[in-house]
């Protein structure tokens, strides 16, 4: 049985690639150093491929900056603004990645999405009318090219043509299918040419199709691979699919002209029922993805051996494989010097990945895996009890019942509690939560985590932040205030750090986007909370005003989604472990005086199943009871707000006022005001602060044009459930950009407010 991955992380191990390409962004480095440094990275990674054993080894899998945006300058989708600047191709296409500003032009750059499921983000191709999609770009060749002189014959990888106009935007008036014949086209003459450079087998990835996919969808799919196959020659083309499982179209996918089919059996619930219901095809292989791609956690064995006996029973031939490329996981291990041993013999990155698909390929040439020394290893890993186990935490979980999620008296009444408890005025002011952190709280924080500052005196710093906020919030005019959340630097550290039951990686880093990448913390063993976590900030806080200071927490769900999660319990079972421990803050904060309490669910949204059927089913049945869960034990005058980074919430609008918060906070200045119909449409009964400016900006907004906006929020909210704020956190921006802006914000509001009431 043969072994393939679907591509490799390309930042390297150290991150080099992301410090040479910000050399290069600041002109401190040359292109060809830029370069020789990229090759280095992929020269080293082919040989840790090569030395592992892996039979299939990807290339093209590298990028400056992103494979979509790589496959849109191979097809010549570049828009004609980044053409005009008249640069380099490398810089042509950094322009199209990032923007660009000289005395020469100024150009914003593409859009950029999340890819699918992951904490990916790839560049949105724009094709206009006049786009003419043809074969232009080398890179795929070179690539191969590169490696074939190191000796290694790889499988070219390129994101596929279906993939590719699904994820495209449309500026005029011609879609997909007006792109069809001359994509195809393309991909033929790269098939052709892979072939004639020597490529046996070439990876043509097509993730779209694990996406809900209607009857049109289905028929462009089909349609351009009748197309692209009919001209393959001689390389056998592997059709690659990832994040979930093909249900829609798989009939008509095995019927298709593939020499392989990779799906992916980690995330695909419905993969192997279909193979083993449906069948699969004599003449192909089948590509298992049974290692996961995504996540940090060493393969179980005999769960794998199980999945590959069973599609041995429909598969003539199988390679096994990761279920996604490795892009998703950290590098190596090896740099990882403070975790211990104990630890660590859990994790596989994506180099210990690889020797685990070496494992399991030679366990499973035995004939009989169970016997084998590897087979043995890995099961007492598995039944290892580890560290970070907490029965008593457990037990609080599995004793939940349905009343623990209900917060009592319902909403309409706690709302006219509130009001006589607050005496708020009109459009409430307020902020999400931090102010800017200024060069000097970096530094103090830097100073502090070397131990140059002593935690006394890193205190009395972040106190002494705290006050300057206060009373700055106080001189604007704001209503509600929040503490500046100096203390932290990221809003989920933060608290993994405060929480038993976390580990902290040093070198894990994942390429979130271009030179961008994050180091997620790993949900290790069972969560709590031993000691308080913001309760001395707010309280110190609120000590220094007579307005309404709001305690400030992350959430659960946004606390889980951007870890590593546990493989060995369900995901509702940690988010109920989190959210004990996040009710505990909130319970001890309202015990010591904060009457408002935000609990931020940044990233509630983005974990929702790719397919819609499985939204409620898989994610937002444990998601929202979660949260609710949080505050459902706190005082009717207690005031709950949450708050999300985006709104594109038409389709879970009713979820969302089902999380039951009294107020949410929410982006809405960036995209089109259609949520506010969705709200009004919906008798959404959350009372509701639409951001009224974009803080992303550095720009300041007038108080006219904040006025403008909650005059277009009147239309659609009731006046007495309209909150007045920014749409996030202003953390990144500076102070001259913020105090203006704010000042303007308060002024809007009083001008609406007498004009309303
Ligand atoms: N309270 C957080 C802040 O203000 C929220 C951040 C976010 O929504 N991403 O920074
Ligand atoms: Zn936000």
């Amino acid at each position: 049985m043969n072994t393939s991955i679907i591509g490799y992380p390309r930042i390297g191990g150290l991150r080099e690639l992301k410090f040479a390409s910000e050399k290069y962004f600041r002109g401190e480095i040359t292109a060809d150093e830029l370069e020789k440094t990229a090759k280095e990275i992929r020269k080293y990674n082919l040989g840790l491929q090569k030395e592992s054993g892996l039979d299939y080894i990807p290339s093209n899998d590298f990028s400056f900056y992103d494979g979509v945006l790589d496959t849109a300058f191979l097809l010549n989708a570049v828009p004609e603004r980044y053409r005009a600047l008249g640069l380099s191709t490398l810089d042509t296409y950094f322009a199209a990645a990032r923007g660009y500003q000289s005395e020469s032009g100024d150009v914003k750059a593409l859009a950029m999405k999340k890819w699918y499921n992951t904490n990916y983000h790839y560049i949105v191709p724009e094709i206009s009318d006049d786009t003419e999609i043809r074969l232009v770009g080398k890179k795929p060749f070179e690539l191969f090219d590169e490696a074939k002189a190191e000796g290694v014959v790889t499988k070219p990888v390129v994101i596929g043509a279906y993939t590719f106009l699904k994820l495209a935007r449309y500026t005029g008036k011609m879609t997909a299918k007006d792109f069809a014949k001359d994509t195809a086209e393309a991909y033929k003459q790269l098939l052709a040419k892979l072939g004639t450079l020597g490529a046996q087998w070439v990876q043509i990835d097509e993730p779209s199709l694990v996406m809900d996919m209607t009857a049109e969808d289905i028929t462009l799919f089909v349609s351009l691979y009748k197309d692209i196959l009919g001209g393959k020659g001689n390389v056998k083309v592997l059709l690659q699919t990832y994040f979930g499982d093909v249900r829609d179209c798989y009939d008509e996918l095995i019927k298709l002209d593939f020499d392989g089919i990779g799906l992916d059996l980690v995330e695909g619930k419905k993969s192997l029922e279909l193979v083993e219901k449906n069948g699969f095809p004599t003449d192909k292989v089948l590509f298992a993805g049974v290692v996961n791609g995504k996540n940090i956690w060493r393969n179980d064995y005999a769960k794998t051996v199980d999945i590959i006996n069973k599609l041995s029973k429909s598969a003539d031939e199988i390679v096994i494989g990761t279920s996604c490329s490795l892009l998703h996981v950290p590098c190596t291990l090896a740099n990882e010097e403070k975790l211990s041993e104990d630890i660590k013999k859990h994790f596989a990155y994506a180099q210990e990945k690889l020797g685990e698909l070496a494992e399991l390929k030679k366990i499973l040439a035995s004939g009989e895996p169970e016997n084998t020394a590897e087979f043995a290893a890995n099961k007492a890993l598995h039944s290892e009890q580890r560290s970070g186990h907490n029965a008593a935490v457990q037990e609080k979980v599995a004793k939940l019942t349905d009343k623990d999620f209900v917060r009592l008296p319902a909403f309409e009444e706690r709302e006219k509690i509130q009001r006589e408890r607050f005496k708020l005025p009109l459009f409430p002011t307020t902020t999400i939560g931090s102010f800017p952190q200024t060069a000097d709280v970096k530094a103090a924080r830097s100073s502090f985590r070397k131990g140059e500052l002593s935690a006394e005196d890193y205190e009395k710093f972040v106190e002494r932040k705290i006050a300057e906020c206060v009373a700055l919030q106080e001189n604007i005019g704001l209503d509600v205030l929040v503490h500046g959340e100096y203390e932290r630097n990221d809003m989920v550290e933060y608290f993994g750090e405060c929480l038993d039951g976390f580990v902290f990686t040093q070198k894990a880093w994942v390429q979130s986007y271009g030179t961008r990448c994050v180091k997620p913390p790993v949900v290790w063993g069972d969560i709590s909370r031993s000691k308080a976590i913001t309760v001395r900030w707010s309280k110190y806080a609120q000590r220094l005003t007579d307005k309404p200071m709001k305690g400030m927490l992350t959430g659960p769900v946004t606390i889980l989604n951007w870890s590593f999660p546990r493989e060995d319990i369900s995901l509702k079972e940690s988010a109920l472990q989190i959210a004990f421990a996040i009710r505990e803050e909130v319970l001890d904060l309202e015990a010591n005086g904060i009457k408002i309490i935000q609990v931020d669910e940044a990233a509630l949204r983005e974990k929702l199943p790719l397919r819609k059927s499985d939204w409620r089913e898989d994610y937002l049945v444990w998601a929202i009871p979660a949260f609710r869960f949080v505050h459902s034990g706190v005082k009717p005058e207690t005031q709950i707000h949450t708050h999300m980074c985006y709104s594109e919430f038409a389709d879970i609008i009713k979820d969302i006022d089902d999380m039951d918060a009294d107020v949410i906070t929410f982006e809405a200045s960036r995209s089109d005001l259609t949520i506010l119909d969705v709200l009004k449409a919906n008798n959404f009964r959350t009372q509701a602060g639409p951001g009224v400016y974009d803080i992303h900006s550095p720009r300041i907004p007038s108080k006219e044009e904040i006025k403008e906006a909650i005059g277009k929020m009147l239309g659609r909210i009731e006046k007495t459930k309209l909150w007045v704020n920014p749409d996030c956190g202003l953390k990144t921006r500076g102070v001259e950009e913020t105090v203006p802006s704010l000042r303007n914000l308060v002024a809007a509001a009083k001008e609406a407010r007498d004009e309303n009431s």
